[in-house]
């Protein structure tokens, strides 16, 4: 048979030949577990991957009907408003969504509304709101502004800063500026942005001026990363002036792709008109989301893993993500071949470059190791430090040591090869890695994922 490719076939198949056809197609996609561009979970244990597979059906928008279900994920709620502090977890508002972009949506929303309710109340203009954040956030923050129509103020990168500093994001905000986003953290280099030092300078702001700021911790990584690995870091609700923060569940909190989280610390820090109410038992239940029909699965993944792991299990598992970073980092140093710019003692991921004097490219470096079966990307860091070009690995669960050696091994033979190049090959165009590529972003639109 021939497979119709643009057209629905006149007449279908037979199960076990169509299940072969798409099967045998999608062995062309790359192995994810060797793909270290993403973020997102490609290992979980059969537990977790029999429970989805007994809870595909469950729409997670049907309270009503899936009540248990609705309540794990206000579980999960709880446990994460624990988790970062809330001041009263009982308290402490939030939602499942498909994944960080979501909740950032949703959060850059309740700072949107909550300012517009401020200006309102003080007959003030509500034509020209602002959001300041660095240039090295998520495409899911442009394309927040771009949707929502919200300035945004992206502040450059400058010498060694990588990420937003403090002064800097003080000096971009006025009366228009609905909050601050800092980073836990960045999807370039893995580095944590200082949220406390930005929180103390916008404290010190609203003192001299009144512009009182909020603040919207992405923590798509960095948020179950950090309560385990850096319990004495304030970076989360023990700051008053964090107002939300999201995370994605399919990220470090281990959940195969499809789950994020959005929570505030209080009822207050999201604005009542914007919450739904959906019938929940009988009674009615406040819902804030983009989607309405969404998988109940992930969720309940999620709960899983939280019941499984535990604090401590959590610990083991980032901690070790950590380990095999800091060390695959300096290993990767040593060679004498390039130089790091982060080493994974922040998020379980590193950026690097290339040595001075070299005769390759890190484009170069991604096609050679490519070669090898591994993905592991190159790009170009934006506005202002266009000049230095890096690559990136992210360990994540279940990138072991093991692996990493093999990685290592790789690299040391490929090494020789491009040590013998007259000059570098390939450049930025090659880049094939940017995930979030496409939107008119600062840095050419090109973003790692
Ligand atoms: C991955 C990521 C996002 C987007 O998250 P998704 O879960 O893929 O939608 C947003 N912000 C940061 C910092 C990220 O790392």
């Amino acid at each position: 048979m021939r497979v119709p490719r643009f057209t629905l076939p006149p007449e279908g198949v037979h199960p076990d030949v169509a299940y072969q056809v798409v099967h045998d197609e999608l062995m062309l996609d790359g192995n994810a577990r060797l793909n270290l561009a993403t973020f997102v979970t490609t290992w979980a244990e059969p537990q977790a991957r029999l429970l989805m597979a007994e809870s595909f059906d469950k729409n997670m928008i049907d309270k009503d009907e899936y009540p248990r279900t609705a309540d794990l994920e206000q579980r999960c709620v709880r446990m994460l408003a624990d988790l970062w502090n809330a001041p009263d977890p009982a308290t402490a508002v939030g939602c499942s969504t498909t994944g960080s972009s979501e909740a950032c949506m949703l959060a850059g929303l309740a700072l949107k509304r909550r300012w517009q309710h401020a200006r309102r109340a003080a007959g003030r203009s509500t034509d020209r709101p602002d959001l300041v954040m660095g240039v090295n956030v998520q495409i899911c923050w442009d394309k927040f502004a771009n949707f929502f129509e919200v300035e945004p103020r992206l502040i450059p990168m400058e010498g060694d800063r990588l990420h937003l500093g403090a002064a800097e994001a003080v000096a971009a905000c006025d009366e228009n500026t609905i909050g601050v986003v800092a980073i836990l953290g960045s999807t370039f280099d893995g580095s944590y942005e200082p949220v406390a030092e930005i929180c103390a300078a916008l404290d010190d702001l609203a003192a001299r001026t009144g512009v009182d700021v909020p603040v919207h911790v992405d923590g798509a990584s960095g948020a179950m990363i950090a309560p385990f690995c850096d319990p004495d870091l304030t970076w989360d609700f023990r700051l008053p002036r964090v107002a939300s923060i999201n995370t994605s569940g399919h990220k470090y909190g281990l959940v195969y792709p499809g789950v994020g989280w959005a929570l505030w610390r209080d009822a207050a820090a999201l604005p009542e008109d914007l919450v739904f109410r959906v019938n929940y038992l009988g009674g009615d239940m406040p819902t804030f989301a983009l989607n309405f029909s969404r998988p109940g699965s992930q969720v309940i993944a999620q709960y899983y893993n939280f019941l499984r792991l535990g604090r401590d299990g959590f610990r083991r598992v980032q901690q070790t993500c950590r380990d095999v970073a800091t060390s695959l980092a300096h290993r990767i140093a040593s060679t004498g071949a390039f130089r790091l710019l982060t080493d994974g003692s922040e998020l379980p991921v590193f950026a690097f470059t290339t040595a001075p004097d070299v005769p390759f490219s890190v484009f170069d470096v991604s096609a050679a190791l490519r070669e090898e079966g591994w993905l592991v990307p190159a790009y170009t860091l934006p506005k202002n430090r266009e000049d230095i070009a890096a690559l990136r690995i992210v360990v994540r669960n279940g990138f072991s040591h093991d692996l990493a050696d093999l990685l290592l091994d790789d690299l040391h033979r490929i090494l020789p090869r491009l040590q013998k190049q007259t000059g570098p090959v390939r450049g930025p165009e090659t880049a094939s890695f940017a995930h979030g590529a496409g939107a008119p972003a600062g840095n050419d639109g090109r973003r790692p994922a």
